[in-house]
C-alpha cells in the first residue's frame, strides 16, 4: 500500500494541538468581544442548517483548518447567542471567560469522576466548591453538594430520594400494589417537576398543582387543604416542591410557611431555586429565599445567574443518605480495593459518568469573589427595576407581576381591545422586537393572558441595552398602533 493511503492513526499531534488551539482561541476571544454586533437571533428556517451540511460522514479525515472554516461559515450563522448583551429571553445566562477558561480545562483532563479513585481532585473540588457556595448562599452545614448537568436532573433526584423515604420497602418491590402517592408544587412550577413525577412512577396523577395567589405564589391554605384531601382519600402525599423564582414570572414561593406544612406532613420539602438560588449571595436580597434553609434538598444552577458555562447544576441535600439509597449500586469493578470510604459521586444520581464540572465553577467564584458576585447581582437587580419602573410610569404598559429579582413581566394595554385582540397586539410586539436582531425577550400566558417578560442576567448587559430595550418597545407598540 502506499503510504499517503494508510489511514492515519493516532491523534492530532501537540504541536498542531497547539497552533490551532491558538486560533480557536483567538476567536473565541473575538467572539465574546463582539458578540453584542450579531443579530440576537439567526436568520434561519427550521432545516437550513442541516441542509448546508454533508448528508454522510467523510470517508477520509479533512484538515482542521476546513472544519473551523465551516464552524465560522455553517454553524455559528445559526446560533442563537446567549451571550449577547440583549438577551432578555428565557433566564439570561453567561459563559464567563473564567469559566470559559475552566471547561477548556476540564475538556482537556477529560476525567471521569465516577468514583473517588478515578479522579481524586475531581470529586474533592466538587465536594469543595460545592461547600464554598453552599457558604455564599449561607445555608447550614447540614447542607451536603453534588453537581448534575441540569436542574431537571437534580430535581428528579431528590424526589427519587424523598421516594424512598415515603415508600421504604418501595426500593425492593417497586411501587407495584402500593398506595398511589402525591408530589404537590404550585400550578407556576417548572415542568421538570411533573416529568420526575412521572420518571419515578408515580404517574401523572401522582403530580398535584396547588393553586398561587395573585402574585403567583403558592398558597399554603390550598396546599394544607389538598394534602389533607388527598390523606382522606387514601393517597400517599410524597413532597412538596417550592420554587424560588417561578420559570414565568420569578415569583418566590412562601416557602417558610411551605416548610411548616411539609414539617406537619412529614413530607420532604424539595426547593426549586435553579434561577432565584443566586439571589441568597446578596445580603439585602437573601431574606426573600427565607425558611429555604429547612428544605430537605434545594437544586441551584449556576449556569443560569452565576455566570458559570451550560451546564452545572447543584443539588444539595440534607438526607444524602437517602439519595445515596435511591442510587448508590456498586458492582465489583468499581468498588474500592482496600475497602476505603471515600465518597464516590456515581452513588448520587443516575450517571455512572461524570464530567469534571466544578473545575469551571471554582474558576468562577475565584475570578469573581463573593464581593464580585454580590456586585454583579445586584446591578441586574437594578437594571431590572429601572425597566420595571419604565413600565410603571406608562399608561400603556403593566407589569403583571412583581420584580422580586431581575426578570420583569409587563403587557401592553389598549384599552379599546378585548382580551384576545390584546394577546395579539403583545405577540406583534414581541415578534417586531425580536425581528430587528438588536434583542430578544419572551412571552409566556399569565393568569390565562399573553405577557412579555425580558430577564437580565448576562455579564455583559449594561443600561444601555437595557435603555435600548424599552426604545424598541415602545416604537414596535407605536407601530402596531398604527
Ligand atoms: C431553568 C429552570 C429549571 C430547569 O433547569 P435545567 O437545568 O434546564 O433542567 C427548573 N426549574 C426552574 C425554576 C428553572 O428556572
Amino acid at each position: 500500500m502506499p503510504a499517503e493511503a494508510t489511514p492515519p492513526t493516532g491523534d492530532l499531534p501537540p504541536e498542531e494541538f497547539r497552533k490551532y488551539a491558538r486560533e480557536t482561541v483567538d476567536w473565541m476571544a473575538d467572539y465574546l468581544g463582539g458578540v453584542g454586533e450579531l443579530p440576537v437571533l439567526p436568520n434561519v428556517a427550521p432545516g437550513d442548517v442541516r441542509r448546508s451540511l454533508p448528508e454522510h460522514p467523510p470517508e477520509v479525515g479533512e484538515p482542521l483548518d476546513v472544519v473551523l472554516a465551516d464552524f465560522r461559515a455553517l454553524i455559528v450563522p445559526g446560533i442563537t447567542h446567549w451571550n449577547h448583551p440583549a438577551f432578555f429571553g428565557y433566564f439570561s445566562i453567561t459563559g464567563s471567560g473564567p469559566g470559559v477558561l475552566g471547561e477548556m480545562l476540564a475538556a482537556t483532563l477529560n476525567v471521569n469522576a465516577m468514583v473517588w479513585r478515578s479522579s481524586p481532585a475531581a470529586t474533592e473540588l466538587e465536594e469543595l466548591t460545592a461547600d464554598w457556595l453552599r457558604q455564599l448562599l449561607g445555608l447550614p452545614e447540614t447542607f451536603d453538594g453534588v453537581i448534575n448537568d441540569t436542574a431537571s436532573s437534580s430535581t428528579m433526584y431528590a424526589l427519587a430520594a424523598a421516594r424512598e423515604v415515603a415508600y421504604p420497602d418501595a426500593h425492593e418491590r417497586g411501587l407495584f400494589g402500593q398506595q398511589p402517592g402525591r408530589v404537590y408544587a404550585s400550578d407556576q412550577t417548572h415542568s421538570s417537576i411533573e416529568k420526575a413525577v412521572l420518571t419515578l412512577g408515580l404517574g401523572r396523577d401522582g403530580y398535584r398543582p396547588i393553586p398561587s395567589d395573585r402574585e403567583f405564589r403558592m398558597r399554603p391554605d390550598a396546599l394544607s387543604a389538598a394534602i389533607a384531601q388527598d390523606r382522606a382519600a387514601g393517597l400517599r402525599p410524597v413532597a412538596v416542591v417550592a420554587t424560588l423564582g417561578t420559570t414565568s414570572s420569578s415569583s418566590m414561593d412562601p416557602v417558610a410557611e411551605i416548610a411548616d406544612i411539609a414539617r406537619e406532613h412529614g413530607l420532604w420539602l424539595h426547593v426549586d431555586a435553579a434561577y432565584g438560588g443566586p439571589a441568597a449571595i446578596v445580603p439585602e436580597l437573601r431574606s426573600l429565599l427565607a425558611g429555604w434553609e429547612r428544605a430537605d434538598s434545594i437544586v441551584v444552577n449556576p449556569h443560569k445567574w452565576l455566570f458559570t458555562p451550560v451546564d452545572c447544576s447543584l443539588l444539595y441535600c440534607r438526607r444524602p443518605e437517602a439519595l445515596t439509597r435511591a442510587f448508590s449500586i456498586v458492582p465489583a469493578y468499581l468498588s474500592a480495593p482496600d475497602g476505603s470510604e471515600t465518597r464516590n459521586l456515581m452513588d448520587y444520581g443516575l450517571s455512572l459518568g461524570r464530567r469534571f464540572r466544578s473545575l469551571k465553577l471554582w474558576f468562577v467564584l475565584r475570578y469573581f469573589g463573593r464581593e464580585g458576585l454580590i456586585a454583579r447581582l445586584r446591578e441586574h437587580v437594578a437594571m431590572a427595576a429601572w425597566l420595571g419602573e419604565q413600565i410603571d410610569a406608562s399608561p400603556r404598559w403593566v407589569r403583571v407581576a412583581p420584580t422580586p429579582l431581575a426578570t420583569v413581566v409587563f403587557r401592553y394595554v389598549d384599552p379599546e381591545l378585548d382580551g384576545p385582540a390584546q394577546d395579539a397586539r403583545n405577540m406583534a410586539i414581541l415578534h417586531a422586537v425580536n425581528s430587528t436582531g438588536s434583542a430578544y425577550v419572551i412571552h409566556t400566558v399569565l393568569s390565562g393572558r399573553v405577557a412579555l417578560r425580558a430577564s437580565i442576567g448576562n455579564l455583559k448587559t449594561t443600561m444601555d441595552h437595557v435603555a435600548d430595550l424599552w426604545t424598541l418597545l415602545e416604537d414596535a407598540a407605536a407601530d402596531q398602533a398604527g
